[in-house]
């Protein structure tokens, strides 16, 4: 999906595309994992799918070597979600080290639907720092507990 710079940010804050989540689309540094995360969930909705891949930690968990297959699976991820709404539930950030490697943790909550269904989930997700920038390292689905904003 196509969106206009002008177009209210999908992501949340409530800012203008243009002054929220596409510069970091862009090549801009996201300075907290809140932001990047939020960054991550616009790329789905316009389906950067290789910003999703270049946010993901190289040691992580969830990055494969195998890049065609992961941007497939991806774009067959996007193709049949519609994103509903993203709602941050809650951000720790670690104190950052001299050597800057920090780690945070987002608890969020994404609406969302697969052919007409509620695929919603709330996720407590791990960033860690990689050469100075946040990438997205790991997540964990959390069951029921997490109110609902
Ligand atoms: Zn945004």
């Amino acid at each position: 999906m196509k969106l206009s710079p002008n177009a209210t940010c999908p992501c949340g804050r409530g800012l203008k595309y243009k002054q929220c989540c596409r510069p970091l689309h862009r090549g801009r540094t996201a300075l907290t994992a809140e932001v990047l995360m939020r960054s991550r969930y616009t790329a789905y909705i316009i389906g950067d799918m290789n910003y999703i891949i270049e946010t993901t930690h190289p040691n992580g968990p969830l990055y494969r070597s195998d890049r065609v297959a992961w941007l497939t699976e991806l774009r067959f991820f996007c193709q049949r979600t519609q994103f509903v709404r993203l709602d941050i539930l809650d951000v720790t950030e670690e104190a950052t080290a001299e050597d800057n490697s920090g780690q945070a943790w987002v608890t969020f909550r994404a609406t969302l639907t697969q052919q007409k269904q509620d695929a919603s989930f709330t996720e407590r997700s791990l960033f860690k720092r990689h050469h100075n920038m946040w990438k997205y390292f790991s997540g964990e689905h959390l069951e029921d507990g997490v109110p609902e904003p």
